[in-house]
């Protein structure tokens, strides 16, 4: 029959796989998971797994740990990395449900599938293309991280160690139904980009979290550490998680972020989804940049975005404007430059488009197009605004924030804000080296 549990589970046979990781994120995109043998996944797909989920970060109150696991079939892969004494080990990602029934508010996961549906009740289906930078670091014996893992820079061949770390990373994506379109050396010493062909908003999120764990699962396998901290050096550009976004018709497929009529190849309703990114980059930014170390990145003369501005051709604009070749229409797209690989995927795509349709819903005005490098001139004497340059007041920019506070729930922006609220204090009592070396001897 075509019943999806039944060709699941011949998949499995076929496949002769011995255990299945369930598998979610936490509200900080951290990705959590419970195994069961495969004699168990019958029971799973009839009646979801339970567990407690009172020790899962920014997960229930006591009152309700109680939940449990709904694995989503499509999400079927054997993890290749995983062939412990020839035994072959699945995953399903799963949505995590309250015990009467509901998608749980917390999860991550249904944050974003709530507001896809929003967008699909307007008849609009959100596609999303991320490029992940990340950094490969040498390790020794003891675990213990040291210098980057090359000298290349931006595309370099004869210094590049890792083409075949990059290839074997493609390949292990790949095989879990994630397509890639390129691998390269990227600019820093030791950093690498995997860009991802675009997909559906849900699958592309479950494909980063996937990611995320498959490049550091390949890089221990080659005696290296991964790793998507978005500024692990000074002086050096940081790591981005670039995402280039539209949308589509939901019935016909039509690209509607396409107009060649304009001279950007922008719709109308493009040019209002780019003024809603604009407006809410200040409220939404800590959940594209959640860390500390993310407002490292966020600093003039890294490629990195500092002001709130959009443009074509400028490294420097918050939203770019990719050229596309002539004809290709289905390919017009904005890219967002601001998020860096440590996001949780799910709240940061689902952020995303909240701003961008709230753009749309009051058909917020374009200001116009910065072509020039704005590293170099005066952003104030233009009136841009600027990115906030801190964890501290990314918080409350997002606490002031009613759109994107409602997009991702009041139970998410509890935990969230409280989590990051306690790392920021933290940060903030620290005293560093830096501060050490320059006043101790002279104050
Ligand atoms: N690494 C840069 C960033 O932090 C991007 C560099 C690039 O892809 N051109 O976003
Ligand atoms: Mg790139
Ligand atoms: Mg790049
Ligand atoms: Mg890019």
């Amino acid at each position: 029959s075509a019943d999806p549990r039944d060709l699941l589970l011949r998949r499995v046979a076929a496949d002769n796989v011995a255990f299945v990781h369930l598998q979610f994120t936490d509200v900080l995109g951290i990705g959590k998971t419970v195994t069961i043998p495969v004699e168990e996944l019958p029971d799973a797909l009839d009646h979801g797994v339970w567990f407690d989920g009172s020790s899962i970060e920014g997960f229930a109150r006591m009152v309700e740990s109680d939940m449990y696991l709904v694995p989503d079939l499509t999400t079927y892969a054997v993890v290749p990395w995983d062939r412990h004494e020839g035994m072959v080990t699945a995953r399903l990602i799963c949505s995590v449900y309250t015990p009467d029934g509901k998608p749980f508010a917390g999860d991550p996961r249904n944050v974003l599938i709530r507001i896809l549906d929003q967008a699909a009740a307007s008849g609009y289906r959100f596609m999303v293309a991320p490029e992940l930078e990340f950094f490969l670091f040498k390790v020794d014996g003891n675990g213990r991280i040291h210098e980057p893992h090359d000298k290349a820079g931006y595309f370099d061949v004869s210094t590049d160690l890792a083409t075949h770390i990059r290839r074997q990373m493609a390949r292990t994506l790949q095989a879990m139904g994630i397509t890639v379109e390129a691998v390269h050396h990227e600019v820093a010493p030791g950093q690498h980009e995997i860009d991802l062909r675009y997909a559906d908003a849900l699958r592309s999120a479950d494909h980063l979290v996937t990611a995320r764990v498959a490049l550091k699962a390949v890089a221990q396998i080659n005696g290296l550490h991964a790793t998507f901290m978005p500024k692990p050096m000074a002086g050096v550009n940081g790591s981005g998680m670039h995402v280039h976004q539209s949308l589509l018709d939901l019935e016909s497929g039509k690209n509607l972020f396409a107009d060649p009529n304009d001279p950007y190849g922008l719709s109308a309703l493009a040019r209002h989804f780019i003024a809603g990114l604009l407006t809410h980059a200040r409220g939404m930014c800590v959940l594209l940049a959640p860390l500390v170390n993310s407002y490292k990145r966020l600093v003039p003369g890294f490629e990195a975005p500092v002001h709130i501005s959009w443009g074509r051709t400028n490294r420097s604009a918050l939203v770019r404007v990719p050229r596309i070749t002539a004809g290709r229409l289905q390919s017009t797209r904005i890219e967002l430059r601001c998020p860096d690989p440590a996001c949780n995927p799910y709240l940061a795509y689902a952020a995303m488009l909240a701003a961008g349709l709230d753009g749309i819903r009051r058909k917020l005005p374009l200001r116009d197009a910065a072509e020039e490098d704005l590293f170099h001139v005066d952003p104030r004497a233009r009136g841009l605004a600027m990115l906030p340059t801190s964890l501290g007041a990314a918080l409350d920019a997002l606490r002031e924030d009613e759109v994107i506070l409602e997009a991702i729930g009041p139970s998410v922006a509890e935990r969230f804000l409280d989590a990051k609220q306690q790392e920021w204090e933290s940060y903030r009592a620290h005293v560093s080296q830096w501060e050490i070396d320059r006043y101790l001897a002279i104050f």
